[in-house]
């Protein structure tokens, strides 16, 4: 049984690249006559914005995107991600950091991948002193232990074949952050395990937490998703579009209008009608067959 999902950060009104997400993982969903789940991802709370959760879901209600079940807060979820961190201390598999972001850079010659310096795993062979701040996991152990491929592979099913060298490329990443805040990475494959998520559809700006997931996953002894990475919208800048470079919040007098300029990025026709024709239309075509 196909199950997805749409896990929005509450840190604004949806805007037209996160509908585009909210739109693909509805419709693969029902393409292939299954459930689609909503969870809002509040871990970073000082990101969140309060009430954020509520418009949200009705921008979404609005367009006719209903969830099927509970919606999941990531907020009541913390003992399930500290009893997943456990099992990978357990396993030898996480131990505690004490450095700073500086000190990082600087052993890294300011190596940055996507602004986060590939960490360069000083305090893997214990703390020296140090008092601990984060949480790390030990990608070469686990990789080891495990007798994993040094390079991570996988299909996506819109970008085709994908690898990463997460030792290489990333590095030790945080489980647990310095101020005691979860990492997006364990809370969203302890939440996808715990939803049973069969299949993620997401935005093309996430494609390369991938790998860092599906190491996670091993390690935990969950099964690993499908993965599809859908086209982003993107701002003036030439990044994705987000509120920092000028998104709008979705205009809900006109759904439909949102619906369309959604579809338009995913290569949909457009279609005229109410919205819940334009969905049933737009879950019917073949591009969700891939
Ligand atoms: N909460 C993440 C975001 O809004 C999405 C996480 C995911 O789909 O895996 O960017």
């Amino acid at each position: 049984m196909y199950v997805g999902r749409f896990a929005p950060s509450p840190t604004g009104p949806l805007h037209a690249g996160s509908l585009v997400a909210a739109l693909a993982s509805w419709l693969d969903a029902h393409h292939h006559r299954g459930l689609w789940r909503v969870r809002i991802e509040d871990v970073d709370t000082p990101r969140c914005v309060s009430g954020a959760d509520d418009i949200i879901l009705k921008q979404l209600a609005q367009c006719g995107l209903v969830a099927e079940g509970e919606v999941l807060y990531q907020s009541q979820r913390g003992q399930a991600y500290q009893f997943a961190l456990e099992q990978l201390v357990n396993k030898g598999w996480a131990y505690p950091c004490g450095c700073s972001r500086k000190e990082i850079e600087d052993a890294q010659g300011q190596r940055l991948r996507h602004h986060t310096p590939v960490y360069p795993g000083t305090c893997r062979e214990g703390l020296k002193g140090k008092t601990a701040r984060a949480w790390r996991l030990n990608v070469q152990q686990v990789i080891k232990d495990l007798a994993l491929p040094l390079t991570c592979s996988w299909h996506d099913r819109w970008l085709g074949r994908q690898t990463q060298n997460v030792e290489q490329e990333v590095g030790d990443f945080v489980l647990k952050r310095a101020d005691g805040l979860w990492a997006y990475q364990l809370a969203v494959v302890v939440d996808d395990a715990f939803q049973g998520i069969t299949h993620v559809v997401r935005g093309a700006d996430l494609a390369d937490n991938t790998p860092r997931q599906m190491l996670l996953q091993q390690a935990l002894g969950l099964s690993t998703p499908i993965y599809m990475h859908t086209p982003l919208v993107l701002g003036a800048d030439g990044d994705k579009l987000s509120k920092q470079n000028g998104a709008q919040a979705l205009d809900l007098n006109h759904p439909l209008a949102a619906l369309n300029a959604a579809a338009a990025v995913l290569g949909l026709p457009a279609f005229e009608g109410t919205c819940a024709q334009a969905l049933a239309y737009w879950a019917e075509l073949a591009v969700w067959g891939r």
